[in-house]
């Protein structure tokens, strides 16, 4: 019998059973809590692959013309075997995204050394992809037709994506009317059934949970296990490009909260394997109209979650009812990090700032920059800690969102910023373009 290469294990009752016994939703039959991947070695200290062999082969893969060896998800295939057959990934080359430096944006949140980890640069513009080449490989090779995905945007883009590559039909089903423009058009792009549910992302996740349990669907929300193991990744990309160096602090946005902890997972995967000496503190950020998890840490340390209905311009962590919010309560438990809120005047301001040095992010992803200013004004974090940033999503994917902010119009009581640059309109004469310029920009 070939040798199992994972399991699945339940983070409520310990429970652990084979990759393709997970019911259709991915819950526990015995508890109903969410399930996470483990392998011979999470727990076998006998098992453990060597550290060096492996940081030698993941640097030498880099050269290699094979499409898993340049994805930046499977080219770290060593530590996420989930699939019987490593050929059979379905890959758009993901991952490999830059960690580039914020000197202006450190300087306003008062650190000396800030970086942000890119995700927005992943080929279909979030993050998503590094946990969607996973889970989709995963449905994929298991035989599965029909994949589907309830999602605030960035989740049905990515898996339209991958989903058309392997001629695999997806279908999608979005809020009505709260979902950025870019993310809507990237779907039908890819050739998805896409369909509007009249409620909000959490109406739409009622509605698949229902419908995997009767159709042979397989679902892609970020319940499925597999999807973390991709999105664990970029924590060993990140350390990798650090020259295996780690950073004091992590800052992530919020949503449905799988994705702190796959970071988690992943470093705390790395130091298991000596690959690095310790895990860096983890810190979630919400938008203040989308804070359960925020509430949840103030009235009970995270004990108990109270469902709140979520409204932010910040739309892909526009979520009340988180699905992970227990798997990122136990990663900022352990690592000592912090969760904050922030509001939407907070979350434009860092967006401007972000994109004022040239790199820019859509909305969900600043609040990582507004909370950090946040957590230093607090003393929570240091000066001389070095931090990253998780940038989830790219500038393009919510064009509305920063033409509203240039505007003036984002909300009703946007405050002024230096920042802003509305476009300005002139008669086509030099005269009236030298007259603006002088007062505009300094020459
Ligand atoms: C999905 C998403 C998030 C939230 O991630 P969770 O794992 O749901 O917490 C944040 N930012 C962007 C751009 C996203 O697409
Ligand atoms: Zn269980």
């Amino acid at each position: 019998m070939k040798e199992k290469s994972h399991e699945l294990r339940c983070t409520g009752c310990g429970a652990r059973i084979a990759g393709t016994d997970a019911t259709s939703n991915f819950r526990c039959a015995q508890c109903g809590e969410l399930y996470e991947v483990v392998y011979p070695w999470s727990s076998d200290g006998a098992n453990l692959p060597n550290a060096g062999a492996l940081r030698w082969l993941w640097q030498e893969r880099r050269s290699s013309t094979l499409p898993i060896d340049q994805s930046g998800v499977w080219r770290f295939r060593d530590l996420l075997p989930i699939l019987d057959d490593p050929s059979h990934a379905v890959t758009l080359r993901e991952g490999n995204t830059p960690l580039y430096e914020l000197p202006r944006c450190g300087k306003i949140a008062g650190v000396d050394w800030l970086l942000a980890k890119h995700q927005g640069m992943n080929p279909t513009g979030s993050f998503k992809d590094t946990g969607m080449t996973a889970a989709l490989s995963v449905a994929a090779e298991r035989g599965f037709k029909v994949v589907a995905c309830a999602s605030t945007g960035n989740t049905s883009a990515a898996m339209a994506a991958y989903a058309a590559r392997a001629g695999l039909t997806s279908i999608v089903f979005i809020p009505e009317g709260k979902i950025a423009w870019g993310k809507l058009s990237q779907s039908m792009d890819y050739g998805a059934l896409t369909i509007q549910l009249k409620s909000d992302f959490d109406g739409c996740v009622r509605v698949l949970n229902d419908l995997v349990k009767r159709l042979p669907i397989y679902m892609l929300n970020s319940v499925n296990p597999y999807r973390l193991e991709g999105q664990k990744t970029p924590a060993l990309e990140m350390v990798e490009q650090m020259d295996w160096q780690v950073p004091e602090h992590v800052i992530v946005p919020g949503g449905n909260l799988a994705n702190s902890s796959a970071l988690g997972k992943g470093f705390e995967e790395m130091k298991r394997l000596g690959l690095i000496s310790r895990v860096p503190k983890i810190s979630v950020i919400q938008a203040h109209g989308a804070n359960p998890l925020y509430r949840a840490m103030q009235a009970s340390g995270g004990e108990q979650l109270e469902p709140v209905v979520a409204d932010t311009r910040a739309t892909a962590i526009r979520i009340g009812n988180p699905a992970s919010w227990k798997k990122a309560v136990r990663i900022i438990r352990a690592t000592g990090g912090w969760v904050e809120e922030v509001s939407e005047q907070e979350i434009a301001q860092a967006k401007a700032e972000i994109g004022a040095e040239g790199i820019g992010c859509e909305p969900a992803s600043a609040v990582t920059l507004a909370g950090l200013k946040k957590l230093t004004r607090d003393g929570r974090i240091g000066r001389e800690e070095r931090v990253v940033l998780l940038l989830t999503g790219h500038t393009l994917k919510d064009p509305e969102y920063t033409i509203d902010f240039h505007r003036g119009t984002l909300f009703s009581d946007q405050e002024a910023s230096s920042l802003r640059k509305p476009p300005i309109v002139l008669e086509a004469r030099t005269d009236a373009v030298l007259k603006a310029l002088e007062s505009s920009i300094q020459l």
